[in-house]
């Protein structure tokens, strides 16, 4: 369900309908007017929940922000936890916390399939996780943690950031500030994870991250923007692993969206 004109939510949503279709699912995308009031888009849930042929539903956020954050919160508790494909439902966010979760948050379930298949060894490393919000840095840590790493979970009042991240050898960034995390506060050949994707259309950022003469600047140049992730690309001298922004973590939370879908029918039918 996509409420309102949002540009970034426009192409999530179409990235997400194409990816279910071409992987054999039937999508419906509900567009409603950003106008929509917060008892015609619980009304709308409900027909959902009830829908026999509806396996997963998602609630693309954020809501247009006239409903607000509470109103927000409420349409994700009112989502079916069955086919609360997102992961956002507080009774799938306490079977996260027990360990036994059907349906995780798809961007830090992508995170943990990203470093599985790259051969990082999650088990006993030392892994840190900078932001702590409930869609990324709490089920990060967590699914972490379930992989026996050892978690720090830093946010804007940690101190001495730099001195913990330099610890991590699994370093996960999800703050959505552009290249927030330099060489220097990295472990050499740690495994380095970017989830921020901030859209900019500023040119001078975009040269101090990727340099004057570089193929982003020019890209950059024929489009007006681009899509910057947390980490500084100098990282890339210090760590053994770097996930690259865009084509990184984003891909991997819509393949993990389409697990969660299948995982969601597979239970449905039991
Ligand atoms: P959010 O709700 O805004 O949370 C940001 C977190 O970063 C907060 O916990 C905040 O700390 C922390 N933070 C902000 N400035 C900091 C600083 N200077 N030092 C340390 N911590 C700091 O954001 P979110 O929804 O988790 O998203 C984070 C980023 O991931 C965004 O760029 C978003 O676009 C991106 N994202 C990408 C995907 C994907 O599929 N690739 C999916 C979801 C999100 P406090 O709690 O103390 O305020």
């Amino acid at each position: 369900m996509l409420a309102g004109n949002d540009p970034a939510s426009q192409v999530y949503v179409r990235a997400k309908e194409k990816a279910g279709i071409d992987s054999g699912l039937a999508v419906v995308v509900h567009r409603v007017d950003e106008t929509i009031t917060r008892q015609r888009l619980l009304g709308l849930v409900s027909d959902l929940n009830r829908d026999e042929t509806c396996d997963g539903i998602l609630v693309q956020s954020p809501l247009p922000p006239a409903l607000g954050k509470p109103v927000e919160q409420e349409v994700f508790d009112a989502i079916d936890p069955r086919k609360d494909v997102d992961g956002f439902h507080p009774q799938n966010g306490g079977r996260l916390l027990q360990g036994r979760a059907t349906l995780a948050p798809c961007t830090p379930s992508g995170v943990i399939e990203l470093l599985d298949r790259s051969g990082v060894t999650i088990a006993g490393a030392r892994a840190v996780v900078i932001g702590r919000s409930e869609i990324v840095g709490k089920p990060m840590a967590l699914l972490l943690l379930q992989r026996d790493a050892t978690v720090t979970i830093c946010h804007s009042r940690t101190k001495d950031l730099a001195a913990i991240t330099r610890d991590a050898d699994i370093l996960v960034s999800a703050i959505g500030r552009p290249g927030f995390v330099t060489p220097s506060m990295v472990k050499p050949g740690a495994a380095v994870v970017d989830v921020g994707t901030t859209p900019t259309t500023d040119r001078a950022v975009v040269e101090r991250l990727f340099g004057a003469g570089s193929k982003r600047l020019q890209t950059f140049d024929a489009k007006g923007s681009t899509v910057l992730g947390d980490v500084d690309p100098a990282v890339a001298d210090v760590a053994g692993w770097l996930s690259p922004v865009p084509g990184g973590v984003g891909p991997l939370t819509i393949a993990m969206l389409l697990k969660n879908t299948l995982a969601a029918a597979e239970q449905r039918a039991r």
